[in-house]
Parts: C-alpha cells; sequence; structure tokens
C-alpha cells in the first residue's frame, strides 16, 4: 500500500519541537530525515525536538559551523546542516558514508541539495511558512519503504497538530434586551 504524504501545522516553536519529538517516538536505528525548508523554517527547532524524542539530553544547537554534530540518546542522533556545501563530494568528505552506516538516527538539514549522496530510504519533512509569523506548515513524504510503512502511525502521532485547524464554530447570536423590558 502506498500512502500520500503526512501534512502537519505548528503555530509556536515549541510546538514544532513537541510534534517532532512525536515523530521521533517512530525512529528506529539507521533511520534517515531530510529537513527541507528556507532558512528560518524551523529546521533546527525540530531537530531540538526531535532530539528530545530519541533521549538526546543534551542542548541540540545549529551544526552550521560545525556542519556534523552527534549526541548520545535513547537513539543516538547525527545532526548535518549541508547549507555551507558547495558539492555533493564535500559532503563525501565529511564522512557521510561512516554516518550513514551507523545505527545512529541522521537529521540533515537542507537534505535534499545532496540527495544524490543518500540511499533512497528516507522521511523528508519539508517545512513551510504559513500565513501567521509563528506558523509552520509541515509536509512528511516517505522515500523507499521504512517510512512507507510507518505512514499510518505517522498520521495517527501528528493527530495534535492538524493541517487544517478545526472550523470554528460562529458564536451564538447574543440576545439583545427588548426596549422597554426589564433587564433581569
Ligand atoms: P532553520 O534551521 O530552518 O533555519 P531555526 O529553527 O534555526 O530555522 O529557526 C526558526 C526561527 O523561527 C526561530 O527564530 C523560531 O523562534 C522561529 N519560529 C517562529 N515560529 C516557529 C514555529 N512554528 N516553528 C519553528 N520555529 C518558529
Ligand atoms: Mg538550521
Amino acid at each position: 500500500m502506498t500512502t500520500g504524504p503526512v501534512q502537519a501545522r505548528s503555530s509556536s516553536p515549541d510546538q514544532t519541537r513537541d510534534l517532532a519529538a512525536a515523530i521521533a517516538e517512530l525512529a528506529r536505528p539507521c533511520d534517515l530525515v531530510l529537513l527541507v525548508g528556507d532558512l528560518g523554517a524551523g529546521k533546527t527547532a525540530f531537530t531540538q525536538g526531535f532530539g528530545r524524542g530519541l533521549g538526546v539530553d543534551d542542548q541540540i544547537t545549529s551544526p552550521t559551523f560545525a556542519l556534523v554534530q552527534s549526541y548520545t540518546g535513547r537513539l543516538d542522533l547525527y545532526h548535518l546542516d549541508v547549507y555551507r556545501l558547495e558539492q555533493v563530494n564535500e559532503a563525501l568528505d565529511l564522512g557521510l558514508s561512516e554516518i550513514l552506516d551507523d545505527e545512529a538516527v541522521t537529521v540533515i538539514e537542507w537534505g535534499d541539495k545532496i540527495t544524490q549522496a543518500l540511499p533512497r530510504d528516507y522521511l523528508e519533512v519539508t517545512i513551510s511558512f504559513g500565513p501567521a509569523e509563528d506558523d509552520r506548515l509541515f509536509e512528511l513524504r516517505p522515500v523507499g519503504s521504512s517510512w512507507q510503512a510507518r505512514m499510518r502511525a505517522l498520521t495517527v502521532a501528528l493527530t495534535d497538530w492538524p493541517a487544517t485547524p478545526p472550523e470554528s464554530t460562529p458564536p451564538e447570536p447574543t440576545q439583545q434586551p427588548v426596549p422597554g423590558e426589564p433587564q433581569c
């Protein structure tokens, strides 16, 4: 069975961290997650929550300069940011093959830049800006069978962060006092 992408929505950095932590509950050793989205979309915020869901206690910071950072958790985490890489070859110089061969879970910010160097088995998380300043929209697309098999569980895990906010029910019409009638 193939399932389409799953969508979710957050309206604060904390909600982004919480929904990412919920996704991490479904993570397994050797998983790969690609984060796609412009600067400021919330890729690092997502990774902070995702790490928390993996049981990482250390503070996760942007690896923009280090390019790769590793953390110990219930499942270990590699966090890469390949924004500054000019070429896929540079990713390989980072030791990408060793990282991907490891049991740890790997999260790559701007991972879409280096898909040629990656196995065709990952979860792609695209983050875009929503209508309000702190709104972020998430689209989770499985590539390959391992995340495909988890899409139903992912849909359930993300029920608290629906892509479309529930219809707001119009307020009850307020009873206007009839002029001349007592007010109580
Ligand atoms: P990126 O890694 O994609 O460049 P960061 O996670 O470093 O983005 O930064 C996201 C910025 O957007 C932070 O300043 C954060 O406070 C802000 N922000 C506002 N709303 C959200 C949200 N819903 N989710 C994530 N970040 C948000
Ligand atoms: Mg970042």
